[in-house]
C-alpha cells in the first residue's frame, strides 16, 4: 500500500514536511497545492529582496520536489478548487502548512485610514506576491512608521532606505523599485513599546542598519541601559542572552554614530507605543505614549507625542487565514504539537504562529512525518493523487506542475536587468502567459 499525503503550502514548512515523510518512510505519494502558480512561501514572497542568501535554501526545496515521490500541483487553491473535506477523503492525511498571512491588526483609533498598510501586504507588494500587485501603496511622504522592533520592522525600514545602487542586484520588484525610489522618504520611525534589550531583531540584521549607504541610525543613547539588565537576562537561554547583548551592543554603536553625510535617517525610538492615527481619511501622523516596563510590560505612562507621517506599517505579526473545518484560536489553528486530529496535522506558523526562523520549521516536519506514520501506518489505500487529478480535471482548473514553474523561473531570469537575479512577475495572468 502507498500511504498519500497531501500538503497544502509550498513554503518550508511544506517542504520540510515533504522531506521528512520521505525520510521516515519509502512507499509514500505526497502531493503539494499552492494556491500561486510559484512555490517557496515566504521565501519568494517574504524574505527581503537583497537578502538573496537566505533564498538558496530553495535549491534544497527544488530536490525534494524533484523526487519521483513528491508532486507540485501550482496554483490550486484550496476552498476555491477543492475543499479539505474532499481532500481528506482522498488523502490518506492532510498537512496544512499554508502560514500566517493575514497582518494582526494594531487595534487603535485611526488605524483604518488609508495610509495604514499592514507589513504582510506591503511586503507582498515589494515582493511580486500576486495579491498585493495593486496596493499601490502612498508613498508621497517624508517620514514613515513602522510599529515593531523585529526583523520583519528592519527589512521594510532597510528596503525603504537603501539606495537604487544598493537595491540593484536584489530581486526588488521593478514597480516597487520605481515607486521607493521617487518618494521623498527622509526618515523611518521605528517604534518598540519596550525596551532596547526587549527588542526581536537578529544582530546580524539590526547591525547592516549601519551600514548603509544613504541612511544613518538615530538613536538616543539615555534609552540604553549598559547591559541587558539582570532580572530580564535571568529569563533568557545563553544563546538568546548572547544575541541580547550583542544587539545592545550594536544600538550603543548606532547612538555613537555620526551620520557623515548620508540623507535618510531610521529613528529607533523604544518605550513608546502607537495609542491613535491621526488625520482625516488618510493618515497625517501617529500619536504614541511613552511607556514603562512593568514585569516586562510596556505600561502607559499617560505622556504621549505625536510623529507626522503619512505612511504607517504595523510590523506587530501575522494571523493564519482560517481553514473552513479547522478549528482556530489565537489566530492559529488548534493542534497538539501539529496533529489537529489523525489524519490532518498542521506545520510553520499555522501550528504554532508566526515566529522563528526558516530552520525552525524543519522539527515541525519531523513531528507531522512521526505522526502521520503513527496514525496512517502504511496507508489505507486512499486513491491519492489519482483521484486529485480526476476532480481537477473535471473542474477544469489549470494546474501549474514542477516543470512548468521552471518554465516561468527562466523567464523572469532572461528578463532581468543585471545585475538583478530575475525580475518577478507580479500577476498570475503574466505568469500562465508564460506557459501559453
Ligand atoms: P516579531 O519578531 O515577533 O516582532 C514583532 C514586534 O512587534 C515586536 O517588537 C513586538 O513587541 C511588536 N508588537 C506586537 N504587538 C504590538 C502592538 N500591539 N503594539 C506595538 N508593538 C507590538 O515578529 P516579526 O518581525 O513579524 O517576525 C516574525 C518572525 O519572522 C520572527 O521570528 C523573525 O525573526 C522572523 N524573521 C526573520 C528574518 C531574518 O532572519 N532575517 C526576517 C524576517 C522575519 P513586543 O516584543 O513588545 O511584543
Amino acid at each position: 500500500m502507498t500511504l498519500s499525503v497531501a500538503i497544502i503550502g509550498s513554503g518550508p514548512s511544506g517542504f520540510y514536511t515533504a522531506e521528512s515523510l520521505m525520510r521516515t518512510i519509502d512507499d509514500v505519494e505526497i502531493d503539494i497545492i499552492e494556491k500561486l502558480p510559484t512555490p517557496y512561501g515566504l521565501i519568494r514572497g517574504g524574505v527581503a529582496p537583497d537578502h538573496a542568501k537566505t533564498k538558496n535554501i530553495a535549491r534544497t526545496y527544488e530536490k525534494t520536489a524533484r523526487d519521483p515521490r513528491v508532486r507540485y500541483y501550482g496554483n490550486v487553491t484550496l476552498g476555491a478548487d477543492i475543499g479539505l473535506e474532499a481532500l481528506r477523503g482522498i488523502y490518506d492525511a492532510v498537512v496544512l502548512a499554508t502560514g500566517a498571512a493575514v497582518d494582526r491588526p494594531l487595534g487603535i483609533p485611526g488605524d483604518g485610514k488609508a495610509g495604514v498598510l499592514g507589513v504582510a501586504a506591503f511586503v507582498g507588494w515589494y515582493n511580486g506576491h500576486p495579491d498585493f500587485r495593486d496596493l499601490d501603496p502612498p508613498l508621497d511622504t517624508q517620514a514613515v512608521a513602522v510599529i515593531g522592533v523585529g526583523n520583519v520592522a528592519v527589512d521594510v525600514a532597510r528596503v525603504l532606505t537603501k539606495t537604487p545602487n544598493e537595491m540593484a542586484a536584489t530581486d526588488l520588484t521593478d514597480y516597487a523599485a520605481a515607486a521607493i525610489h521617487a518618494a521623498p522618504i527622509r526618515d523611518v520611525y521605528m517604534f518598540g513599546r519596550r525596551a532596547p534589550h526587549h527588542a526581536k531583531f537578529s544582530n546580524v540584521e539590526l547591525r547592516e542598519m549601519g551600514q548603509l549607504e544613504d541612511s544613518a541610525p538615530v538613536l538616543d543613547p539615555a534609552e540604553l541601559t549598559p547591559d541587558v539588565p539582570e532580572d530580564f537576562a535571568a529569563t533568557l537561554s545563553d544563546r538568546d542572552l548572547r544575541m541580547t547583548r550583542r544587539n545592545l551592543a550594536t544600538l550603543h554603536d548606532f547612538a555613537a554614530m555620526e551620520p557623515a553625510g548620508r540623507t535618510k535617517r531610521v529613528h529607533f525610538r523604544f518605550y513608546a507605543s502607537p495609542v491613535e492615527i491621526l488625520g482625516g481619511d488618510r493618515v497625517e501622523g501617529i500619536r504614541m505614549e511613552r511607556t514603562r516596563i512593568e514585569g516586562g510590560r510596556a505600561v502607559g505612562t499617560g505622556e504621549t507625542f505625536d510623529i507626522a507621517c503619512r505612511l504607517v506599517i504595523p510590523a506587530i505579526g501575522y494571523y493564519s487565514e482560517p481553514v473552513d473545518g479547522v478549528p482556530f484560536e489565537s489566530g492559529r489553528s488548534r493542534n497538539r504539537d501539529g496533529r489537529i486530529e489523525p489524519g490532518l496535522y498542521a506545520v510553520g506558523w499555522i501550528k504554532r504562529g508566526p515566529s522563528g526562523v526558516i530552520g525552525s520549521n524543519k522539527p515541525d516536519g519531523t513531528a507531522a512525518a512521526q505522526q502521520i506514520v503513527e496514525d496512517c501506518g502504511a496507508g489505507a489505500g486512499k486513491p491519492g493523487r489519482a483521484a486529485l487529478d480526476n476532480h481537477l480535471q473535471a473542474n477544469n482548473i489549470r494546474v501549474v506542475s514542477f516543470d512548468d514553474w521552471k518554465r516561468i523561473e527562466v523567464a523572469e531570469e532572461s528578463a532581468a536587468a543585471p545585475p538583478a537575479p530575475r525580475r518577478k512577475f507580479g500577476r498570475v495572468p503574466e505568469m500562465l502567459a508564460v506557459l501559453d
